[in-house]
């Protein structure tokens, strides 16, 4: 009965904020049983990031209409500013540990991550980039090292002793030892439209995931970001206990680095209209929650109070061409929660990224 009441509220709450363009502007459906949970991660997505988008497009982008939001402090163990291995190991295990180090604690203790907990809850599970899967983000739920920069290893305890049931990443890397994950009882994919229909118990893909990065837009056969995650989400659901699936939009962060506003730009447009995919998705069902979040903000990107659809160009400016300590933006739909309880401190409604994987963990064990 409360839960149908916090929906109602929502729903009322709903027609006052979601009103406009693509915006999402359906009622939230409630989960009373949560079946699958959907991780959605923009890396270097800050609120400045979405804010330019939002300018530029000249309305709201989808993911600013989901109707429950708060804030996220990023900072890791040894800095308020944080790399993407640190940031992936706080969400996929619920554990505060140094940059560089990939799922494990900081005295170098191997982690559980919400993969090893869904899997073992009966779920599929599955981990998708837009970069290489060696990439820090994706191997924070799947691998262990304490330096991400050590592919083979992180590809070798993703493979050997993770519980990642499909693994689909970018082809860019020369060097992502495909064998190891054949070696492990792996499928390859070779077509992204392969994979909603594929029997195999495990599959591994790796496509020329579309983004409209300058060095990717004109070549046609790249396969989009939406249909890639819509394809894996179809495999996922096959399961009858649900799935885990944690899908990121890697070059969010990569634009912030370069300076690069269209860059950053294209890949925030990309990384929305998947969201858009996976939430009209769960719309129609009952079962899934779904979170949308970034690991850190990238670049400190800075935009005039003035700035407008047309004179955008001239108002905004990088502070850094690294990473920034600036909360960033979380999105919840699929059911009501009290962001209170999971905040830290007494900054009330900031959630730590730790409290991610406390969420997740308490709907996959519910
Ligand atoms: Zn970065």
């Amino acid at each position: 009965m409360k839960k149908k009441i916090l929906a109602l509220i929502c729903a009322i709450a709903c027609l006052f904020t979601c009103s406009c363009g693509e915006r999402y502007t359906g009622s939230q459906v409630v989960a009373e049983k949560v079946k699958n949970v959907i991780l959605l991660i923009g890396d270097g997505m800050g609120p400045n990031q979405i804010k330019a988008g939002e300018i530029v497009k000249g309305e709201p982008l989808f993911l600013q209409g989901i109707p429950q939001m708060t804030a996220v402090n990023t900072s890791s163990a040894n800095n308020t500013i944080t790399d993407s291995a640190a940031a992936a190991t706080a969400m996929a295990t619920g554990v505060l540990t140094y940059n560089s180090y990939v799922g494990l604690d900081p005295k170098g203790n191997e982690l559980e991550t919400i993969v090893d907990v869904a899997k073992r809850a009966g779920k599929r599970t599955g981990v998708i980039s837009t970069e290489e899967l060696t990439g820090a983000t994706p191997m924070g739920f799947s691998g262990h090292s304490i330096n991400r920069a050590n592919a083979k290893e992180l590809v070798q305890t993703a493979t050997e002793t993770s519980n990642v049931d499909l693994f689909v990443g970018y082809t860019y890397a020369s060097v992502t030892y495909p064998e190891m994950y054949i070696n492990a009882g792996y499928e390859i994919i070779g077509e992204v439209d392969a994979i909603s229909e594929s029997t195999a118990s495990k599959i591994f893909g790796q496509y020329d995931i579309y983004a409209k990065a300058p060095s990717m837009s004109a070549d046609p056969t790249f396969a989009a970001f939406d249909r890639v995650v819509m394809e894996s989400i179809e495999w996922l659901s096959k399961n009858e206990n649900g799935f885990f699936l944690m899908a990121e939009g890697a070059h969010i962060d990569h634009g912030g680095h370069n300076n690069d506003i269209d860059y950053m730009l294209s890949e925030l447009y990309a990384f929305d209209d998947m969201v858009k995919a996976v939430v009209n998705w769960a719309e129609q069902r009952d079962d899934t929650i779904v979170i949308v979040t970034a690991d850190h903000e990238t670049g400190g990107l800075m935009i005039h109070d003035t700035a407008t659809k047309e004179n955008f160009f001239e108002k905004y400016w990088w502070k850094t061409t690294g990473h920034s300590d600036t909360d960033v933006n979380f999105y919840f739909y699929g059911n009501t929660i009290d962001f209170a309880e999971l905040s830290f401190v007494d900054k009330a409604h900031i959630i730590k990224n730790t409290d991610i994987f406390t969420l997740m963990k308490s709907y996959i064990e519910k």
